[in-house]
């Protein structure tokens, strides 16, 4: 038995609560008890308070203005660059691509490659992976006539390292993998993976969207080639991220837009392209997610990522040991190494029924496949419920959760 208490004490979540407004929310009559931090995080008075202070004081166009706001909101943002650098340890901060987020740095990166691969070259895959981490992919083969081969999973939802390792050859030119499943919470083994891709010479892009919210990487020391990140998953707004690149690759890919602010010089016969990193960032971008992603990684790092993961671990095991008290329950993936995740059914029972009538309850998690089919069909399921905590939850709030659940298969059943 997990001691709730002495876990729990190293981290104030009383407190930290407070910071988070949506909280007092109440849905459906009842407190809200917001366990879909897997789809995205709940957002800090601190980061609401950036984005309220950027358009209040000091809204405008950056990198061209000479006039003072111009300058302020420049610097704001080349501040909130500096402190993503620092935060994943990357070693130079023109290394750091804004974008909309993971879905967009993939891509961009996917549409660079069609000028490296031909026919006969392989790219891996985990069978772990979200939507935007296969289709990408699947399209530059299209355009390429590269081969899309995927590392196989076990049962307990961990990929199987010893056919990665027979799948990787002198062919394999790129390996892609998540950091952390966001269906089933596991861990992947990315140093593993990373290391044993460029003994083949092949690239790796890591997906981080998960990972960022719960474990703090460094990216020097992983030696990943790429490794993408969406500010709302941890704190932060939608429509931002970053797209982290080792200088060389970035140099190498060509631009993947075309606009203002990517480019040299223009003219009708011939553009030249702007250094790193304005090469990728063409057109006015998130001013102002860009400062408040800056925000969400203060506020996180002043509760800090060892005592969030911690705490979050506590909450995942408190959490699958009472679920799996409950007769007929059985969640998916089990893996040593997991976070923050906990996929379950109950017997036959859909997964949108449980969601459902979990809502009623002011209990919002997610149901579905989770935009990871192909782990649905090695499951032969047509979905999970999904719990995903964040540092915010409470075991109290658990315990709403396996109450709400039990009441819904007493209502199902
Ligand atoms: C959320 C998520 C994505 C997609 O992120 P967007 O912010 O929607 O672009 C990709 N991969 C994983 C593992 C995720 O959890």
């Amino acid at each position: 038995m997990t001691n709730k208490n002495t876990i729990a004490a190293k981290l104030d979540v009383d407190v930290i609560r407070k910071d988070f407004p949506i909280l007092k929310r109440k849905v459906n009559g009842q407190s809200l008890v917001y366990l879909d931090n897997a789809a995205t995080s709940q957002t800090p008075q601190q980061v609401i308070d950036a984005i309220v202070d950027y358009y209040q004081n000091y809204n405008a166009n950056i990198h061209r203005g000479v006039h003072s706001l111009s300058q302020e909101a420049t610097d704001a943002y080349e501040t909130a660059r500096e402190k993503i650098r620092a935060h994943f340890n990357i070693g130079k901060r023109h290394e750091v691509i804004f974008t909309s987020g993971t879905t967009h740095a993939i891509n961009l990166v996917a549409s660079g490659f069609t000028h490296f691969l031909k026919e006969g070259d392989e790219i891996l895959v985990s069978a772990l992976e979200h939507h935007s981490n296969i289709v990408p992919w699947q399209m530059l083969c299209e355009r390429t006539g590269a081969k899309l081969r995927v590392i196989p999973m076990t049962m307990n939802g961990e990929l199987k390292m010893e056919e990665y390792h027979r799948l990787l050859s002198e062919r394999t030119k790129l390996v892609f993998c998540n950091h952390v499943s966001n269906a089933l919470g596991t861990i992947n083994p990315i140093e593993g993976i990373i290391g044993a891709a460029h003994k083949v010479g092949a690239a790796v892009l890591i997906d981080g969207a998960q990972a960022a919210a719960h474990i703090k990487s460094d990216l020097q020391k992983l030696d990943v080639d790429f490794y993408t990140v969406s500010a709302h998953k941890m704190c932060g707004p939608t429509g931002v991220g970053i797209l982290y690149g080792k200088e060389k690759w970035l140099n190498k890919l060509p631009p993947y837009q075309g606009g203002g602010e990517m480019i040299a010089e223009v003219t009708f016969e011939k553009t030249t392209y702007a250094n790193l990193p304005h090469k990728f960032e063409a057109g006015t971008p998130n001013i102002c997610g860009g400062i408040a992603f800056g925000a969400a990684l203060d506020y996180m790092n002043t509760i800090g990522f060892e005592a969030i993961s911690e705490y979050e671990d506590a909450l995942v095991d408190y959490a699958t040991e009472q679920l799996l008290a409950i007769d007929g329950l059985k969640i998916y993936g089990t893996a040593k190494h997991k976070t923050s995740v906990v996929s379950f059914n109950i017997e036959d029972i859909h997964p949108y029924d449980i969601g459902t009538i979990l809502d009623k309850m002011g209990i919002a998690v997610r149901t579905g496949h989770h935009c990871a089919q192909p782990i649905m069909d090695f499951y032969q399921i047509p979905g999970t419920v999904r719990a995903s905590f964040s540092f915010y939850n409470t075991m109290e709030e658990v315990d709403k959760l396996v109450e709400a659940v039990k009441k819904a298969k007493s209502m199902l059943l």
